[in-house]
């Protein structure tokens, strides 16, 4: 996507704000798994075994799930390792697990999933939801490049067929005072020039801004829907926690996908592989919001579940909330939308 100069102006249309005074009703935190230089897709041999990683997506996993899971399916099916209704182990079951074996059973393969932690306990469910590539690095290379746009464009379009689906994915005005340095990563025609505004809709937000067409994904929806359909579906969730290469060795599937996030270190070092941390603030629902909110210093956004104020990223292995820091967002949110000074 280009700078958004050639964007229209409009004028402003005031919405409702959020309310910031609301107490909190809990505070979250996470580890991104945030791999230098690039997320990694790749198949590699072990053993007896064809392995294929899919980790390292930062803070854009779910942004990028869908197109993950369809790159893992074509490497599947060039590796000449696998054949018709062949069991294939998937390790981890968080948003890249879920949507790997979604496609994999789809077509036509019999996945089960060995996770040390449900859906539910995962990063992946800590997550915000805008759909936005943000805080994940890629192969800056001309094929490189290629590869994140291919995964970007298959990744919106999966999101986007699930629309009033029932999978937590809605479509979203995202209002900014500053172009989004995450969404400029975008390629052209994937989503709407954003538009220019003379003013920001709000009352208390003076100046301009931007306006882009995004979608939101509500990863507590998202997640339990994929998990209900495999699960109907007949495929198992196997309680497992595996330490070394060695012991994934002893799966009986001989085609084995990496889904583990953070947890990949464990079982194959990865020096290129970090936590990031975020965490979250949530406020008790607001049924009249519907727009995202974001700029340098961070974001809030209405779900279903409450509305989210975040946009903390600190190199931490504790994943541990703060509720200071949560205070923090808040407080700093406030005096964005003039309601507190500063
Ligand atoms: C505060 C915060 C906000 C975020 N907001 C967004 C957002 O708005 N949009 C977005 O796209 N992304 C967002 N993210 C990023 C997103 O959450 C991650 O990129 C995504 O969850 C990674 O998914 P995953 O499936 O790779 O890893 P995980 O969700 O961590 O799942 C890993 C799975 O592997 C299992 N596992 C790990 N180690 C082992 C082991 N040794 N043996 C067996 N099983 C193992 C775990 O139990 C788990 O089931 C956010 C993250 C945070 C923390």
């Amino acid at each position: 996507m280009s700078a958004p100069q050639a964007a229209k102006l409009h004028r402003r249309v005031n919405l409702p704000l959020p309310d910031l005074d609301a107490s909190p009703v809990r505070f979250v935190a996470g580890l991104r798994p945030k791999r230098r230089g690039s997320y990694r897709i790749e198949a590699v041999r072990q053993g007896q075994k064809l392995v294929i990683h899919n980790y390292g997506h930062g803070g854009a996993g779910i942004t990028l799930c869908w197109g993950c899971a369809e790159e893992v399916l074509d490497l599947l099916r060039v590796s000449g390792s696998s054949t018709p209704a062949m069991p294939i182990a998937i390790l981890g079951a968080g948003v890249m697990g879920l949507t790997t074996a979604t496609f994999l059973r789809e077509a036509g393969y019999l996945p089960t999933l060995y996770t040390s932690a449900l859906p539910v306990a995962t990063t992946s469910s800590i997550a915000g939801g805008p759909w936005a590539p943000s805080l994940v690095d890629h192969d800056p290379s001309p094929a490189g490049q290629a590869a994140f746009e291919r995964l970007l464009r298959r990744s919106f379009h999966a999101h986007e067929r699930r629309l009033g689906q029932g999978f937590g994915v809605f479509r979203r005005h995202l209002y900014t005072p500053v172009p989004s340095l995450s969404l400029a990563k975008l390629p052209p025609g994937l989503i709407p020039e954003p538009e220019q505004l003379e003013e920001l809709p709000f009352p208390t937000v003076p100046g301009p801004g931007f306006r882009y067409d995004t979608l939101m994904i509500e990863p507590p929806i998202l997640l339990a829907r994929l998990e209900q359909d495999l699960r109907e579906a007949g495929v198992l969730f196997e309680s497992r926690h595996f330490r070394s290469a060695a012991e994934v060795e002893t799966l009986p599937e001989s085609v084995v996908i990496n889904c583990t996030g953070l947890g990949s270190r464990e079982i194959w070092p990865d020096e290129r592989l970090h936590p990031l941390k975020g965490q979250l603030a949530i406020l008790p629902p607001q049924p009249g919001l519907d727009y995202l909110f974001s700029d340098q210093r961070g974001y809030v956004f209405p779900r279903s579940d409450g509305v989210v104020v975040g946009g903390t990223y600190t190199y931490d292995e504790d994943p541990t909330p703060d509720p200071e820091v949560g205070r923090r967002l808040i407080q700093e949110m406030k005096r964005r939308f003039g309601q507190a000074p500063g």
